[in-house]
């Protein structure tokens, strides 16, 4: 089956922060994640990236705005309906060690996930040796606690858990940066393998623009609690629309044997923003190297400029000039 699987239209989070003032962690996001697509997410700390991913799996809800599952809103109170949902929409976070009860076995927790949603002691007998198989670890390792194993393995774990309930959308939350080095392309070579055998959708948040473009096939860039560019995978280097994604590029080395060379860096005017004062216009005018008058009076709308590519900006006619002085 293709076609959309997640949709998000309009959606909004906003928190009091305190003497009236809201921050706006997500200021009207709009996104369509298709059935087997994985979707990488992008953007400074604070953009809204990890937000966005919690709401779209339904742990917490939209302010405005709603989140559309399989063609159902999931702003429902019908309990088999929201138990579906959670079975289907699984979140794997950053940190493996927070993410496993420490005083459980691995096939305790598992077994726990799985009661929760239904299943028999049998099934779940059966099941947890199928599953940490497809997660890559020993079906031995259910009697281990979460401190006898090492972090990698820890993240299996978790991806495990996630997977053991047969879901139809996964968002893995920076879900390497807290492992070293060695043990990432493990797991996003076996987040990439079950994406591809299981036709999950998967949203993957990170910060590292390479990760994200090797594993995915397009590419949301967040800023200040809004998408501003989507870009297909094989054109993010070459022709990104948006000023700011040409910023986050050119922070990253091009690969050049022998010696890796740097682009030319575009250093952002200013201080990373802050969601409880969202400027006027484009939110980034502020420290936009192509911002005109215009851009500080009128919110520019996302623009559709070819298949699977669209940006949020006035001049992003003026990007690809922009990408040459950085070559
Ligand atoms: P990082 O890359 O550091 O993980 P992020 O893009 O995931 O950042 P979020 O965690 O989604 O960012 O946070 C977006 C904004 O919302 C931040 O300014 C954060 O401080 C704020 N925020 C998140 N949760 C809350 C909360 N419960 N109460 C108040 N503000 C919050
Ligand atoms: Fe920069 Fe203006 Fe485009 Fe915003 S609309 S990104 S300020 S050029
Ligand atoms: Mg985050």
């Amino acid at each position: 089956m293709t076609g959309k699987l997640v949709e998000a239209i309009g959606v909004a989070r906003h928190y009091r922060v305190g003497r009236g003032r809201i921050l706006r962690a997500l200021d009207g996001v709009d996104l369509v994640i298709d059935r087997g697509e994985t979707l990488g997410l992008v953007g400074e700390s604070g953009s809204g990236k990890s937000t966005l991913g919690r709401t779209l799996v339904g742990l917490q809800m939209p302010s405005r705005g709603s989140v559309i599952f399989e063609g159902q809103d999931t702003a429902t109170r019908e309990r088999a309906v929201l138990r579906l949902l959670r079975r289907k929409r699984q979140l794997v976070f950053q940190d493996p060690s927070g993410a496993l009860n420490p005083r459980m076995t691995i096939g305790a927790t598992l077994a726990e996930h799985l009661r929760v949603q239904g299943w028999g002691r049998q099934a779940v007998r059966e099941r947890i040796p199928e599953i940490l198989e497809q997660a890559g670890l020993p079906s031995a390792f259910a009697g281990r606690y979460p401190h006898e194993i090492s972090g990698g393995q820890r993240q299996r774990a978790v991806i495990a858990r996630a997977i053991s309930t047969d879901p139809d959308f996964i968002v893995a939350d920076e879900p390497v940066s807290a492992l070293d080095v060695s043990t990432r392309a493990q797991i996003i070579n076996l987040l990439r393998g079950l994406q591809r055998t299981r036709g999950l959708s998967m949203l993957l948040i990170s910060h590292d623009l390479s990760v994200v473009a090797h594993t995915c096939t397009r590419v949301a860039v967040m800023y200040l609690g809004r998408i501003v560019e989507l870009v297909p995978r094989e054109i993010l280097f070459a022709a990104p629309r948006h000023p700011y994604t040409a910023a986050l590029l050119s922070a990253i080395p091009v690969p050049d044997p022998p010696r890796e060379r740097m682009r030319r860096r575009l250093i952002l005017k200013g201080e990373t923003p802050d969601p409880s004062s969202v400027p006027s216009g484009c939110r980034f005018h502020p420290r936009c190297p192509m911002a005109t008058e215009i851009c500080a009076r009128i919110d520019p709308e996302m623009k559709r400029l070819a298949p699977g590519h669209s940006a949020a900006c006035h001049h992003s006619d003026e990007v690809p000039a922009l990408m040459s002085k950085m070559q």
